[in-house]
């Protein structure tokens, strides 16, 4: 098993070397692109990129194959519309999801501006690189999102989950979540950080203290995490592709989309950026874009394949292309992850199966786990791959 793991994500002041040139990583504020800032995006990645985009499990579009001479271009475009921070560090530390769902202006779209906000000012705990929040509405929808501190309402107020903790912190309104969430990342920096790196779960794991006002969860409202391998996911299925309660969410296979369908949406409303590889328009009702999946039984949103070969260069293989040739044979309730390598990328937890490349025409096979678990088969070539 060898593959580098980097600790940190691209950014658009910070892109990411990959094997198809620099991705670059815009996050959108609360995940929302005007239809101006998404055609531009659009002609930013056809002018300076290979005309791919992702949309990632952080709620972020990101380009790829960005020519490095188009880089400080794409900067500059990007700043003029409000899409650039002040420098890669405040990018970083910007890592707020928040529910697609959110009406613009409630309290869940207040709660992740505020917690921006602070995460961005010169006293801002200093997380290291991937440490992000998830602020969800009503209903939840984030509970299979990674974050490491995660928001959710209750009644007039909000209860602050650390992830992998059996407690939370209680805020009676906004403001106070917001300042409660800030004060639990600059609990989390006493000792959540090693070589640079840290992870709240991790650091839980560790600490035999509480945080002061810590208060035990019911089970019940324990959320389930797709990296903890008691609960698992196998067969989980994100909101969408359909109607959602302000627009409608339309799915990309492995979330990824092209400058045409980007601005053909963007000619419909507003967008919404999703963890789940979907994008939502604002105010839409059954969009049709080219290429976008409108059908939520469709089994290509049950599989998930990472970047790949020849995009990134620790792939061993070109895995897109064996998920859609897999596709057909996927049964009903079935997930399926083909990774490049056993890194994982394009998700962290279980699926009924999971294949990981071992040679461009080589996939080692676990059943209902992730790509770090024991192989039940090793070696199979493609036409040999039993679902
Ligand atoms: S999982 Fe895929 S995208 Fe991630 S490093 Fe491996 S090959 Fe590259």
């Amino acid at each position: 098993m060898s593959f580098a793991v980097k600790g940190w994500c691209p950014g658009a002041l910070r892109p990411m070397q990959s094997g198809d040139g620099l991705v670059l990583r815009i996050r959108a504020r609360n995940g929302r692109l005007e239809p101006d800032q998404a055609r531009l995006i659009a002609a930013l990645s056809a002018r300076h990129g290979n005309g791919l985009m992702d949309l990632t499990s952080r709620a972020n579009l990101q380009l790829r194959g960005l020519d490095p001479s188009g880089h400080a271009a794409a900067v500059a475009a990007l700043a003029g519309i409000g899409l650039i921070d002040d420098d890669p560090e405040s990018e970083a530390r910007r890592n707020v999801i928040l529910s697609p769902f959110a009406p613009m202006g409630g309290p869940a779209w207040q709660l992740a501006e505020a917690i921006a906000q602070a995460m961005t000012a010169p006293d801002a705990p200093q997380v290291p690189g991937k440490f992000g929040f998830a602020v969800d509405a009503d209903p939840p929808v984030l509970a299979d999102t990674p974050a490491d501190i995660r928001l959710r309402p209750q009644g007039p107020g909000w209860l602050i989950l650390p992830d992998g903790a059996d407690w939370a912190l209680k805020a009676d309104n906004t403001a106070q979540a917001a300042t409660r969430a800030i004060a639990l990342a600059h609990w989390f920096m006493q000792g959540g950080v090693q070589d640079g790196r840290g992870r709240m779960r991790d650091y839980l794991r560790r600490s035999p203290a509480l945080p002061h006002g810590a208060t035990p969860l019911p089970s019940s409202l324990l959320p389930k995490y797709p990296c903890d391998r008691a609960t698992g996911t196998a067969g989980a299925h994100p909101p969408g592709p359909g109607p959602a309660p302000n627009g409608w969410l339309l799915g990309f296979a492995f979330g990824q989309i092209t400058p045409a369908q980007l601005a053909a949406a963007a000619a419909i409303g507003p967008l919404r950026l999703t963890p789940w590889r979907a994008l939502l328009i604002e105010g839409a009702a059954r969009p049709r874009i080219e290429g976008a999946i409108l059908d939520p039984h469709d089994p290509l949103l049950r599989i998930h394949a990472c970047t790949g070969a020849p995009g990134c260069p620790q792939a061993l293989a070109d895995v897109r292309a064996l998920a859609r040739s897999l596709a057909p044979r996927l049964a009903p309730g079935q997930s399926l992850h083909v990774s490049g390598c056993a890194k994982g990328c394009a998700h962290r937890g279980a699926a009924s199966v999971t294949l990981v490349a071992t040679a461009p025409d080589r996939f080692d096979l676990i059943r209902d786990g992730g790509t770090r678990d024991p192989a039940a088969q090793g070696g199979l070539a493609p036409h040999r791959i039993p679902l």
